[in-house]
């Protein structure tokens, strides 16, 4: 069986080095101890090639479409954010040349540049083949239904492929009201992984819905990771309790518009109630495989994959098919 991963990470720690840190700090990534400073870690996400490679075979995994995780140039005003972005996808780019079959691109944007993302993002596509782009939470504080962002999701649209809305660090203000003053280290996990950039990942795609922005762009494709960022089991209440309102506002209720227009990957999620959830919420044909590669473990994750309750066929379509189609990864 064809195996692809979607939401699975790389750096480039000279590039890092060229994000100015109080850029860094002001995003709320914490110190050198953190996970993508670890030496392990680290050097996992900076192999483009021999180990990567040999950890995905171990566990049949055929192909990898890669992203920045950890401190990127959406954090850079300006053209150095450009260069940096440049910077990335080029060195990305190197390695999918490297292993054509095995490792392909997700684009990683200036952010803050808007009208320059949207050029990146063609360049990225077009000239160095990768197959979408990957967002890292809000910028400098907006959501992608800011207007500022309007181009970015117009060249998403033209060029047909998905925009992959990552978690990102939530805001400062986010964080001080709802995360901090906890024991240990529990302030920092409840504010991520636990809890909030999950969370914070739901509410994008939220206001890209109820904004009106995916009204406006209905061929824009929209995937989210960790089994759906809990939109599966909130569906039903958020359609309730939206439904009044969207008739006058928008052109198609709430759940309408996330299932015509979202897809949701497994990346870190390996268990089998969220799972089951996203099936009911979302159908087969919307659910991808992922791992998270290499903050999640690619054994654990091939392992639920062949443990899923489903027909041969639907494994395929979640094992490869639908990302397939999506992402146009074997035109
Ligand atoms: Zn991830």
């Amino acid at each position: 069986m064809r195996i692809v991963a979607l939401e699975e990470h790389f750096n480039v720690p000279r590039v890092v080095a060229g994000i100015p840190a109080d850029a860094v700090a002001r995003r709320g990534f914490p110190g050198p101890d953190f996970v993508w400073a670890q030496t392990t870690k680290r050097n996992e996400l900076a192999d483009l090639g021999e180990a990567r490679i040999a950890d995905m075979d171990a566990n049949g995994i055929a192909t990898q479409v890669l992203s920045v995780a950890g401190p990127g140039a959406d954090l850079v005003p300006g053209q150095t954010g450009v260069d940096l972005a440049r910077a990335y996808n080029d060195a990305l780019a190197e390695g999918c040349t490297r292993h054509p079959t095995r490792l392909r691109g997700f684009a990683h944007l200036p952010l803050l540049s808007p009208d320059a993302a949207a050029r990146e993002l063609h360049r990225a596509v077009t000239d160095l083949g990768f197959h979408g782009v990957l967002v890292n939470g809000a910028t400098d504080g907006r959501f992608l239904d800011d207007p500022i962002f309007e181009p970015v999701l117009a060249e998403a649209e033209r060029l047909d492929l998905p925009i992959y809305l990552h978690p990102g660090i939530p805001t400062q203000p986010v964080r001080n009201a709802y995360y901090d003053n906890l024991p240990g280290n529990f302030s920092f996990t409840l504010a991520l992984s636990a809890w909030g950039w999950h969370y914070d990942t739901a509410i994008h795609v939220l206001r890209l819905v109820l904004s009106g922005a995916l009204d406006r762009h209905p061929g824009l494709k929209i995937v989210v990771g960790h089994m759906g960022e809990a939109l599966p089991f909130m569906m039903d209440r958020i359609d309730e309790t939206t439904t009044a309102q969207a008739k006058t506002l928008l052109r198609r209720s709430v759940r309408q518009t996330i299932v015509d227009q979202v897809w949701i990957t497994t990346s870190g999620f390996f268990t089998m109630v969220p799972f089951v959830s996203a099936l009911l919420a979302f159908g087969v044909d919307r659910i991808m495989f992922s791992v998270d590669y290499p903050f999640a473990s690619n054994a654990r994750a091939r392992a639920f994959l062949d443990s899923l309750p489903v027909s041969p066929a639907d494994r395929e379509k979640i094992a490869h098919g639908n990302a397939d189609r999506l992402l146009r990864l074997t035109a």
